[in-house]
């Protein structure tokens, strides 16, 4: 059996090495020069299988009006909105609103981030060095009340899912992350002990290496520009590096392209409103490593997450509704550096920093689009948003059931890609 992945992002990759696993003959084709170059490139590296939750969240509006006001994050938009921007905000308004639905994204995303944490305690096991990988914990630090009755609110959904948390007071924060300055007055901090970290770049290289010595094909700097069907079908894909062209027939063609899937998969018949919500990171070697975090920090103050990458340590925050727009503002990196000012001291010369812009690929409720496509060979992996790196692992592997037709260990159905539009053939 011959399958096609499209985009080598971490999705794409974790794909590939699934279905090298299964069998099939796989070939891999992705428009960069590389692996994980795109949205996969330099995120905020937490592995955060209990931290996940859907973009379409009901305090939406709350957050939006004060990223309006505030210099931080985490929503920023620009103006005015492009009517594609506001078209995304009133579906994601619509599901916000819909009675029940968050819970039901949610624990589907939550149970999705166990199926992954599984999944890559198993690559980890396979590829324990090179990309900074590690299982220490997650904390999520604020000083503010509110903030803190919304950590109450998830630590109920991850009992209930038997995710494994426990809550730290100010002296004991410190047990976790004994670098973590300005602790004084803050609220108690949810630990969610499971949760890790790593460099998905770099385990995008590891994993290409893995999927080539068992032989799949990769082609970069080749895009797929049109498909190959009989209208009930996909066949395959015509592709292009440029130079020359040529049709890749295939038996089972999974779409992996990140923000790029909107428009890939809509002459087939599949509506897919993914979003590109930017964000920023600022990525620094460590001066001092005793001043850096074990781990990695939510901080809900100043709306950041700050991660230990081996001898580097990275700080990410926004999100943004302003289109494809790869600029990178000053403005945008200082609240990034005030914050590590505030919480990690001395620990890295960020003026020194490399400074990346990323567009996380959204769909307007949140769960990726994962399974069967309309057309029959057809298949989807894409729209992880703000969780790619970590529900990469275990998106592969449902995909793999499924494709199989075998019992899944959650329920899929908020996954599903025709939830937009796009009947089944
Ligand atoms: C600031 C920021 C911080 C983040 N932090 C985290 C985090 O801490 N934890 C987490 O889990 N997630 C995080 N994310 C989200 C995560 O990075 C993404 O969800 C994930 O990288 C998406 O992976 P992907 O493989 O789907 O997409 P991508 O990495 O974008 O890969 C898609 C690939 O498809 C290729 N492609 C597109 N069209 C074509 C075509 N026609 N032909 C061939 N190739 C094509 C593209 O070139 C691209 O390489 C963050 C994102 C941002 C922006």
């Amino acid at each position: 059996m011959r399958a096609l992945v499209v985009g080598a992002g971490i999705v794409g990759l974790t794909t590939a090495r699934m279905l090298a696993r299964r069998g099939y003959s796989v070939t891999v084709v992705e428009a960069h020069e590389g692996p994980g170059m795109e949205t996969s490139y330099a995120n905020a590296g937490q592995r955060s299988y209990g931290h996940v939750s859907p973009w379409a969240a009901p305090d939406l509006i709350g957050v939006g009006l004060k990223g309006l006001v505030r210099r931080q994050g985490p929503l920023k938009m620009h103006m005015p909105p492009a009517p594609r921007t506001i078209g995304f905000l009133f579906q994601t308004l619509r599901y916000a609103w819909e009675s029940g639905r968050y819970d039901a994204s949610n624990r589907a995303m939550l149970q999705l981030g166990q199926v992954s944490r599984n999944a890559f305690h198993a690559i980890d096991r396979e590829l324990p060095e090179g990309f900074d990988g590690h299982h220490e914990g997650l904390l999520e630090i604020s000083r503010d009340p509110v903030e803190y009755a919304g950590l109450q609110t998830k630590a109920r959904a991850l009992a209930e899912q038997q995710i494994e948390h426990e809550w730290l007071d100010a002296d004991s924060v410190n047990r976790q992350e004994p670098a973590l300055a300005a602790t004084g007055d803050l609220q108690p901090s949810l630990l969610i002990n499971g949760d890790g970290t790593g460099d998905c770049h770099r385990l995008s290289q590891l994993l290409m290496a893995q999927c080539r010595k068992a032989g799949v094909r990769f082609f970069f700097g080749t895009s797929v520009t049109q498909w190959e069907h009989n209208g009930n079908a996909l066949e395959g894909a015509h592709v292009s590096d440029g130079n020359r062209s040529w049709l890749e027939a295939a038996d089972a063609t999974v779409v992996c392209a990140g923000c790029a899937s909107r428009d890939l998969v809509r002459p087939l018949g599949l509506k897919l409103p993914v979003y590109p919500v930017k964000g920023y990171s600022l990525t620094a070697p460590l001066d001092n490593p005793d001043k850096a975090p074990r781990s990695t920090v939510v901080d809900l103050d100043n709306k950041v997450a700050i991660t230990r990458l081996g001898d580097r340590m990275r700080i990410t925050g926004f999100a943004e509704l302003a289109g494809f727009n790869r600029r990178i503002p000053e403005s945008r990196l200082q609240v990034l550096q005030e914050a590590i000012n505030e919480r990690f001291p001395g620990a890295a010369d960020f003026n020194h920093a490399e400074p990346w812009t990323g567009f996380r690929p959204m769909l307007p409720d949140g769960p990726p689009a994962l399974g069967a496509g309309p057309l029959q060979n057809l298949w989807l992996n894409t729209g992880h948003g703000t969780f790619g790196w970590t529900l990469s692992a275990g998106s592969a592997e449902l995909l793999g059931m499924m494709m199989h037709s075998e019992p899944t260990p959650i329920d899929v159905s908020a996954f599903d890609p025709c939830r937009f539009g796009g009947s089944r053939r």
